[in-house]
């Protein structure tokens, strides 16, 4: 009979507690689009999504929130939620064990009973994954302000075309008709543009002009 020592179940209790910190250190927003997927609003720190629970299709308004900074979930038709291995367990109705498997084996996380090399090309792909989320996390809070500022300057420019009556308004003024239809192509790109095609609108020189305007 082979016996256990204290030592070995220590090691395996620090394994497993890594891989459940990795599993909830998962982008909540990728567990979504995996395992339940489906139409997500983002507004700053928050994605809309329908509720994820049974039935939750007949869901016609968005009940769930995920919390994208936090790698958190709460749907409020249930009353339930937590965190992204709770996201799961509920979206499949499948328990923590079959759970933990299942997401370790989607996101490339050994389980114990892997080699210690692939255990640490596994944690050195996690940190790298949070590494990716904090860039992207700021990234898009700062996206979500430029987008709010160039929204309103497009409903001034809006009103300022409306305004014009005379000859003199629109010689005043009339600059404006060039710059909304650019401008509206920019905030189309933001809405539906690539990663980098946002950064190459973010970065320019039009945007980084127009949001000083204000
Ligand atoms: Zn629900």
């Amino acid at each position: 009979m082979s016996t256990v020592s204290i030592a070995q179940k220590q090691e395996m209790n620090h394994i497993w507690h890594d891989i459940i910190a990795n599993l909830k250190g998962l982008s909540v927003e990728d567990v979504y689009n995996r395992y339940v997927g489906g139409a997500m609003r983002v507004r700053g720190n928050k994605g809309y999504v329908r509720c994820w629970h049974a039935d939750g299709d007949t869901d016609r308004h968005p009940s769930g929130v995920l919390y994208l900074a936090e790698n958190r979930c709460w749907c409020f038709r249930c009353g339930q939620g937590g965190s992204t291995i709770d996201l799961v367990m509920q979206t499949l109705n499948i328990d923590f064990k079959e759970t933990v498997g299942m997401m370790s084996a989607d996101f490339g996380i050994s389980l114990p009973g892997n080699s210690r090399e692939e255990r640490e090309q596994a944690q050195q792909a996690a940190r790298e994954r949070t590494v990716r989320r904090e860039l992207e996390s700021r990234f898009k809070e700062k996206e979500n302000n430029i987008y709010q500022k160039l929204a309103t300057l497009h409903r001034a420019i809006d009103r300022k075309i409306a305004g014009i009556k005379t000859v003199e308004d629109l010689e005043r003024v009339g600059g404006l008709y060039h710059v909304k239809p650019v401008l509206e192509q920019v905030l189309e790109t933001l809405r539906t543009g690539t990663t980098a095609e946002r950064l190459a609108v973010l970065k320019s020189e039009s945007v980084r002009r127009w949001c000083k305007w204000q």
